[in-house]
């Protein structure tokens, strides 16, 4: 819980539960926020997240990992509490379709439950899957989007349509702190080998000397946000003032075609791999850009890692897992 700090007279360690926190950014958010002083309880019940990403903070005496399903009711005290639980690659959320839609939902309505037991601030890791197949570009947060309903990936889209849902209705009928981020396509060390997302699909077949799999003509666009800047703007979101709810956009504005993040993969590996068409999946949105001004103007942020830095992070990351080197002390 809250202490206060004696010095300096205010308040600075939190007790902050993070849902999802075994996973990609969970895990970082956990580090981050072990970095800041604060106690962190990570929740998982590890369906894509791993032990191996946090592996480094067991045995910290501010860290404490509890193996959960958020679908479940929880009764813990804490003081924030960062939503983020929920399989986040289409390989992974449509292998159960209907538990993606619970844990969605069902743990919204628990996580929200819970912070209002406690009447403490919680951040929802929503997604710019809200938009579906936009048709404004780049995205603002006022646009309500281009869903599909009924089709493959609405249970990950749908799910977090309607948690965003329960977030402003818990916002309105029990006056909760919400905070609404909207993460566009993130990347980064800790990223799931096998998740089918482009970056680690790339940099794994560039490694292995595997053929690219480029689906469609490549010309679709994507924009990628490096993990460590995600995290940060996330923390800065908690931080703003009450009457700040989002839904804010989180994401690196820079716009490239998925044939030229494969050029630059093969480019930064050295990788003799070709680059092979494979059909393009059902609803996969030509265009991807978040429209950041909301977020630069009310938490001050904005990315600052460019993808080629990024890139050689992670590039350096999926080396060492697949060499089978220790992944975490270098990162
Ligand atoms: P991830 O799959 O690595 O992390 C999700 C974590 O949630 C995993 O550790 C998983 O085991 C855990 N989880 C899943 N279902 C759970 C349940 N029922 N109970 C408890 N834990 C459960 O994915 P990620 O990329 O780190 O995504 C984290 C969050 O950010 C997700 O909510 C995702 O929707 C959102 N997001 C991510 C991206 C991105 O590009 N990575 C983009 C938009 C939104
Ligand atoms: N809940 C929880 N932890 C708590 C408080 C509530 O997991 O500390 C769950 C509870 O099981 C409930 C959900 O959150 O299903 C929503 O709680 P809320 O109080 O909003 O609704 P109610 O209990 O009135 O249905
Ligand atoms: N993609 C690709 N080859 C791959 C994996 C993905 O061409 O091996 C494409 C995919 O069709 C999409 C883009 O890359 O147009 C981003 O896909 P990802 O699943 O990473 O993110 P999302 O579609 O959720 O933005």
């Amino acid at each position: 819980m809250q202490r206060q700090n004696s010095q300096q007279g205010r308040i600075d360690r939190k007790s902050v539960l993070v849902t999802g926190g075994a996973g990609f950014i969970g895990s970082h958010l956990c580090e981050r926020l072990i970095e800041a002083g604060h106690e962190v309880i990570c929740l998982d019940n590890f369906f894509t997240g791993t032990k191996r990403n946090i592996e480094h903070l067991i045995g910290h005496s501010r860290f404490e990992l509890l193996r959960h399903d958020v679908t479940f009711p929880l009764y813990v005290e804490v003081d924030e509490i960062y939503n983020l639980a929920c399989p986040a690659s289409p390989i992974h959320y449509q292998h159960d379709p209907v538990q993606t839609t619970k844990t969605s939902v069902h743990g919204a309505i628990n996580m929200l439950g819970l912070a209002k037991r406690l009447r403490c601030r919680i951040l929802q890791a929503s997604t710019s899957e809200v938009y579906g197949d936009p048709a404004i570009h780049p995205q603002t947060e006022d646009y309500w989007g281009n869903v599909n309903p009924i089709g493959p990936w609405s249970c990950y889209d749908e799910g977090k349509r309607c948690a965003e849902t329960l977030f402003f209705d818990y916002l309105r009928q029990h006056r909760l702190e919400i905070k609404v981020a909207r993460i566009f396509n993130t990347y980064g060390p800790r990223m799931h080998p096998n998740d089918g997302r482009v970056v680690s699909n790339f940099v794994v077949q560039a490694l292995k000397g595997e053929p690219i799999t480029i689906y469609g003509d490549g010309s679709q666009t994507r924009s990628f946000c490096y993990v460590d800047d995600l995290v940060d703007g996330l923390m800065r979101l908690m931080g703003t003032a009450a009457d700040f709810t989002g839904p804010v956009n989180l994401g690196n504005p820079g716009e490239f075609t998925i044939r030229r993040l494969a050029e630059m993969v093969i480019d930064m590996t050295g990788s003799k791999s070709s680059l092979i068409a494979k059909p393009l999946p059902a609803d996969d949105p030509r265009q991807r850009q978040p429209d950041i001004a909301l977020a630069k103007r009310t938490l001050g942020w904005e990315p600052r890692i460019p993808l080629k830095d990024g890139l050689k992070l992670t590039i350096a990351y999926f080396d060492r897992l697949l060499r089978g080197t220790s992944v975490e002390t270098a990162s």
